[in-house]
Order: C-alpha cells, then structure tokens, then sequence
C-alpha cells in the first residue's frame, strides 16, 4: 500500500469557498513531496485535512491503505509543524515536548526515554529547561519538530515551517530537515509558497494552483521543463 492516498479530495469552506478540488495523490513511505503554489491556491487546507484539523468534503484519504477520511486528528498517525511554533509558553522544552505523550496516555518511562531520545537526536539538550521566551527563532523550529517527531508518526506535515526565519537559517535548517528526514526514513509533507524551496526539498513537487493540482513531478523536470 502507499504510505499515503488521496483520491479526489475535496473541500468546501461553510460560506460555500472551494479550496480543494479534485485533489489526488499517491506518496511511497519515506518520500519528501513539496506543495507549492501562490496564497489561497488550498496548500495549507490540503495539509489540515491529512491532519485531521479539517473536515473532507468529500474523497477519500488512506494512510497505509488504511481509511482515515472520517478519523479524528488524534487518531491519525500524523504530525503537524506549524509555521508559528505553537509551543506552550508556560512550559519549559522538555515539558513541551512531553506533553503531546501524556496527552495520548503513556506510561512516565515510555514518556522519559522518548523525550530524551528526541531531544539527543535534535540536540537541543542545553535548552531542555528552557521556556519559549528565551528561545531563538532555529532553537523554536527544532523544539516544535521535536514535539512533533516524538509521537513517532508515519507521516510528517510541515506548514511553512521556514516561513518566519531568516535567510541564513533558512538554508541551514533546510540541509538539516532533508537529513533528518533521510535518516528517519519516514514520509514529510512540506507546504511552501517559494518555488526555490520546493525543488530544492522535494523528491516529488506538487504544483497547486486555484485549488487544484496542476502537476506533479520531480524538480529535475519542473526545472529542466516547467
Ligand atoms: P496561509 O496562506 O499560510 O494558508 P492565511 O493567511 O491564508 O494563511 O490564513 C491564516 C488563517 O486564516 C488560517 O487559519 C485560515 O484557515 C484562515 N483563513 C484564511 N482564509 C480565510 C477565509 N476566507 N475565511 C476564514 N478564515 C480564513
Ligand atoms: P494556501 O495555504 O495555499 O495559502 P489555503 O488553504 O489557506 O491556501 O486557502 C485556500 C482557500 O480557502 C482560500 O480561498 C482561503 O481564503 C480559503 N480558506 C482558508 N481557510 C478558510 C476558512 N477557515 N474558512 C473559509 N475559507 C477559508
């Protein structure tokens, strides 16, 4: 089976705006897909309903072969990076990212050894009882990808996750994402509206325009024939 299927996706907005139509896609385990296209084209709405934040109209979206069209958000072996973090501000990094653990039930071991695994592997150990006020914009992005990279999910979404860092760290954190992503083996959904950034990222580009798919194809191609 495809680590992830959607057939025919579509969204309806209460108020009658159609954001996504006809929206198919078929995505190999461990593949990194870019969706690109300009403001509005329905890449974030496209990447909320994988997540389960956002309701189908209508179609169907498989993970694993399995149907989560109707599945709820917390049920879905998915996780979401958003371009504002969202950390919780009350809490240091390590409570952060413990807490999308406990809210799911495991028992404090299980919780300890994930969070301290997560936070070796981001490096992020000399922060771990730091609040999000003394954070940097990079140390944010590594804290929210740990938080979401600790719930182990088959699929990784990623909202313009660069979006609010500058361009300097952009391109290091880009390196860093790709390797990360090769070594964890598991699929990333990555919403952009830089085009740069799509091909440089992905092994496949989703091209969005007006809510629907115009094309999908290796950057080579969009590049050499666009
Ligand atoms: P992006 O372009 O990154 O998707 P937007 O600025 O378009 O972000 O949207 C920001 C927020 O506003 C999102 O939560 C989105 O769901 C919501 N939003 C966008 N357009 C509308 C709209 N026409 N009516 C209501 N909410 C909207
Ligand atoms: P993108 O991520 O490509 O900028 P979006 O998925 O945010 O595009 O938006 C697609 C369309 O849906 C736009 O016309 C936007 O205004 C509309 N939209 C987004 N969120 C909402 C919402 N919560 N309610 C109503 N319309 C929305």
């Amino acid at each position: 089976a495809y680590d992830l299927e959607l057939k025919k996706l579509k969204k309806v907005y209460p108020g009658g705006t159609l954001a996504v139509e006809a929206f198919d896609l078929q995505v190999e385990k461990g593949e990194f897909i870019s969706f690109v296209g300009p403001s509005g084209c329905g890449k974030t709405t496209t990447l909320r309903m994988i997540a389960g934040l956002e309701s189908i109209t209508s179609g169907e979206l498989l993970i694993r072969g399995k149907d989560f069209t109707h599945v709820r958000a917390e049920q879905r072996p998915t996780a979401t990076i958003f371009q504002n973090y969202a950390i919780f501000p009350h809490m240091s990094v390590a409570e952060n990212i413990a807490f999308g653990l406990q809210v799911r039930g495991l028992d404090s071991a299980e919780i300890k050894r994930r969070t301290d695994a997560i936070i070796d592997k981001l490096q992020i150990g000399d922060i771990r009882d730091a609040r999000e006020s003394a954070l940097s914009g990079g140390q944010k992005q590594r804290v929210s990808l740990a938080r979401g990279l600790v719930t182990e999910p088959d699929i990784l979404l990623l909202d313009e996750p660069l979006g609010a860092l500058d361009a300097n760290l952009r391109k290091s954190i880009q390196e860093e994402l790709k390797i990360l992503q090769r070594d964890l083996g598991i699929t990333f959904i990555f919403v952009t509206h830089a085009q740069s950034e799509a091909l440089s990222m992905g092994d496949r580009v989703v091209v969005m325009n007006a809510g629907r798919v115009e094309q999908i194809s290796s950057p080579f191609d969009l590049y050499t024939r666009p």
